[in-house]
């Protein structure tokens, strides 16, 4: 993942697929990640992508850059491309509906 990000910014960004699903609001329960089923408000349901892209970061300060740090602290799906490489990588479960019993 780290030669990848070294080959550049358009080449780190063409590993992401568009699929939307890390756009999504998160969780962070006693240390575990666990993904919403509430849409980020700038996401486009039906295409998938960002509507503010250029200017995500400015637009909704919590949307963090993709650096292989954050990536490690399990905000991706398990079959992200940016994870599949990384030995042990846990991804983020779903959100109980009741999160005093994330079982
Ligand atoms: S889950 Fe991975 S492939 Fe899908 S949009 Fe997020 S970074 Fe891109």
């Amino acid at each position: 993942m780290e030669m990848k990000e070294k080959d550049g910014p358009k080449a780190w960004e063409d590993i992401c697929l568009r699929c939307g699903r890390c756009c999504y609001e998160k969780l962070d329960y006693e240390g575990e990640i666990y993904y919403t089923d509430v849409p980020c408000e700038f996401l486009d349901i039906d295409s998938r992508l960002c509507t503010v892209y250029p200017e995500r970061h400015r637009d909704r300060p919590g949307c963090t850059p993709l650096t292989p740090d954050v990536i490690r602290r399990g905000i991706l799906p398990g079959d992200c491309p940016y994870v599949l490489d990384i030995p042990g990588y846990r991804a983020p479960l779903m959100a109980p509906e009741n999160p005093e019993d994330p079982e």
